[in-house]
């Protein structure tokens, strides 16, 4: 078929097309550059060009671990590249059982069940838990894939000013007497790198009988002494329901997962359709997630140095008069104010070897177009000094700072 008529799609292929377009005509196009070759954890080689990476979610510096690549390449040898379908059938390995035990371990539950994506996660446990004449509160800046998941679930759909917690008690109050309630969010934001308040919404999911569910994309391997998360973070163990993660960040693989009491679990196992109907995570990719688990608990000193750099990179700017909003983990937003500062800012800063990206609108709010950086353990101190004179250097010269 021809997309050659005035229709729908015609239109919004257009319209994007133009946007993209756009971009590419001042040289502000950034997305989907082919990394040529990772070195160590805190380079790549894009272009030719060996940048220093801003732009990980490998917050420990563990892709290329030997012990993960050698568990990766133990299970090729032993299961092959694929299963033998969906995980109720013959998809099940002992491998996947592993990584669940493993993962049911890290997150001090009763058991785990993993799916092929973090996005898959969220979309399918919410719509397995919940239904209509149930009530979902979702946090205004959660990410899309809770978004996706609380809209296809069918129950009532209510959003909280973001991270505050006497709009979530408001919006609790309004709820009638008997329906089922969950509460979900990030636990570290992921365009914001904020931490989510889980003292006082455990305490309000408590008073008003609401289920907690936590997205740990970006707090697992992050927050907490040995890494362990939200819950260890503010030494709350046992506070949240549904704890959900990905082992495509941190953990170097692909994949979610939910923790949590094994009833909980066992339902997913048996009613949730992506676990049902979708084949099994590949045989490498779940003993990678496993061994990467162990390698976050045998190497500490990670979350030491990533905690070092990340004070050393938020103080750094913040000294240089940029404004990093309510972060205080390895996600540290730049904020640039235009999608053109934004877009700038990236140009220079990419021009100096120094690999970071934007986020603009309508991934956040117009006028908080921002660098979205990330800081990993991989970083050494005077390379984190070397990116950061280049975004200041950039920053002064646009007017930003
Ligand atoms: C990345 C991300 C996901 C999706 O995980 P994938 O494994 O990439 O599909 C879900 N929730 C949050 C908060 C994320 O940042």
């Amino acid at each position: 078929m021809d997309f050659r008529s005035d229709d729908g799609i015609t239109r919004r292929m257009a319209m994007l097309k133009q946007r993209v377009q756009a971009a590419r005509d001042q040289d502000f196009y950034f997305y989907n550059q082919p990394v040529e070759e990772v070195l160590g954890g805190s380079k790549v080689i894009v272009n030719g060009r060996e940048m220093g990476m801003y732009a990980s979610y490998s917050y420990l510096g563990l892709i290329g671990h030997p012990r993960i690549n050698a568990a990766a390449k133990a299970a090729v040898d032993k299961f092959g590249t694929g299963t033998h379908g969906v995980r109720s059938l013959a998809g099940t390995l002992t491998i996947h059982r592993e990584l669940e035990e493993t993962i049911a371990d890290f997150k001090h539950a009763e058991d785990a069940v993993t799916f092929t994506s973090g996005y898959v996660t969220n979309l399918t446990v919410i719509t397995t838990l919940l239904g209509r004449g149930d009530y979902v509160l979702c946090d205004k800046l959660n990410h899309a894939s809770i978004v996706d998941g609380c809209m296809m679930s069918g129950a009532e759909f209510r959003r909280f000013k973001h991270n505050d917690m006497l709009d979530l008690e408001k919006r609790l109050q309004q709820i009638p007497d008997g329906a089922t309630r969950l509460v979900v969010a990030d636990a570290v934001f992921s365009m914001d790198g904020d931490v989510i308040d889980l003292p006082r919404v455990v305490e309000l999911c408590r008073k008003y009988g609401a289920y907690l569910m936590m997205d740990e994309a970006h707090s697992v391997g992050v927050l907490g002494k040995t890494g362990r998360g939200i819950e260890e973070y503010f030494d709350l163990w046992g506070s949240v329901d549904i704890k959900m993660g990905t082992l495509s960040k941190t953990i170097p693989s692909v994949g979610g997962y939910v923790a949590g009491k094994k009833e909980l679990i066992d339902f997913l196992r048996h009613g949730s359709r992506a676990y049902i109907f979708s084949a099994a995570l590949p045989p490498a990719q779940a003993a990678a997630a496993n061994e990467a688990f162990k390698v976050i608990l045998d190497e500490p000193w990670r979350i030491e140095k990533l905690n070092a750099n990340t004070q050393q990179f938020i103080q750094g700017l913040k000294g240089l008069g940029f404004d990093t909003m309510l972060t205080t983990t390895a996600i540290v937003p730049v904020l640039c104010g235009t999608d053109e500062r934004a877009f700038a800012l990236t140009q220079l800063a990419q021009r100096n070897n120094v690999f970071v990206l934007p986020v603009v609108s309508p991934a956040v709010p117009e006028g908080l177009s921002r660098l979205r950086a990330t800081v990993l353990a991989s970083h050494e101190p005077d390379e984190i000094k070397r990116a950061m004179d280049i975004i200041g250097q950039a920053g002064r010269e646009l007017g930003i700072i």
